[in-house]
């Protein structure tokens, strides 16, 4: 599977997923004309996107979504509570409704999403799933960590997940107190260390690329994480490709494949609440 992070974090998030022919975008926080100046940096075409899956209504990940539906025709998926909370036109737009919890197929990847933790109307995390049995998570703006996240990510071959604050950073930096509150709280984003003990309890034989997303600008740095992430990997003596997302850049073009490929039993059929508006 490919996957390549488009930007990360508050300023716009966006990741694109290809297998067998399937491509797809996780979050459209960039507008139209970015979306393809960042694929086009990754060597990939827009026109080859076939749908949206979006994992909340935060603006930072929806922004772009109405747009590129209606410029490229494509889908969004999303929860009945993510399109509720968001400004999308139900009569304008192809839009897609899964449940929480649930599994469905868009082309050749199947899409396992799981309900997350975070002040959103019904926040999803996801574990994107190949032909051949790669599995890769991606899971950013969780306040808390629960256990039903924790074994729905885990055993993937590679992860993508926020490392979103330094609490000191936090603490002591220039955001007014109710919002460094909001995001301190169990609805709002990991601090490191938060991250790294739930990617500790992650980590399995199989993981083979660790990507931290969604950093903070103004309360992280790559340096941290790279840091705190690589004495993780020490300490544990797992042996991976480790990234920390861009914001403003395509992170690069990640290759993920099964290290024992077992192809999955079979393709999952369409979810039977899905229902097209
Ligand atoms: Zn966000
Ligand atoms: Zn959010």
């Amino acid at each position: 599977m490919i996957i390549a992070p488009l930007g990360s974090g508050s300023a716009g998030n966006s990741y694109y997923f290809e297998s067998d022919g399937t491509s797809i975008l996780v979050d459209a926080g960039l507008g139209p004309r970015e979306t393809r100046k960042r694929l086009e940096k990754v060597g990939r075409d827009i026109e080859q996107v076939r749908a949206i899956v979006i994992t909340h209504e935060h603006y930072d990940h929806i922004r772009g979504a109405a747009r590129l539906a209606a410029k490229y025709g494509m889908p969004i998926y999303l929860t009945r509570g993510t399109l509720e909370a968001s400004s999308i036109d139900r009569a304008e737009t192809n839009v897609v409704v899964f449940e929480n919890n649930t599994t469905f197929a868009i082309g050749e990847l199947n899409v396992h999403s799981k309900r997350t933790i975070h002040d959103a109307a019904d926040p999803a995390c996801f574990v994107i799933e190949a032909r051949d049995g790669t599995r890769v998570g991606l899971a950013s703006d969780l306040g808390f960590v629960d256990d039903t996240v924790l074994n729905h990510l885990r055993g993937c071959d590679g992860l993508f997940f926020e490392s979103n604050h330094d609490l000191d950073m936090l603490r002591l930096g220039s955001y007014p107190w109710s919002l460094k509150r909001r995001i301190m709280s169990r609805f709002g984003h990991l601090s490191n260390d938060d991250s790294m003990f739930a990617v500790q309890r992650m980590i399995g034989a199989e993981l083979k690329t660790l990507c931290l997303i969604h950093l903070s600008q103004k309360n992280n740095t790559e340096s941290i994480v790279r840091d705190m992430a690589a004495k993780l990997l020490a300490r544990t003596g797992v042996q991976l490709e480790l990234s920390i997302a861009k914001q403003f850049e395509p992170t690069g073009v990640f290759e993920i494949a099964r290290r024992r490929s077992v192809p999955r039993v079979a393709p999952v059929a369409r979810h039977a609440q899905m229902a097209l508006f």
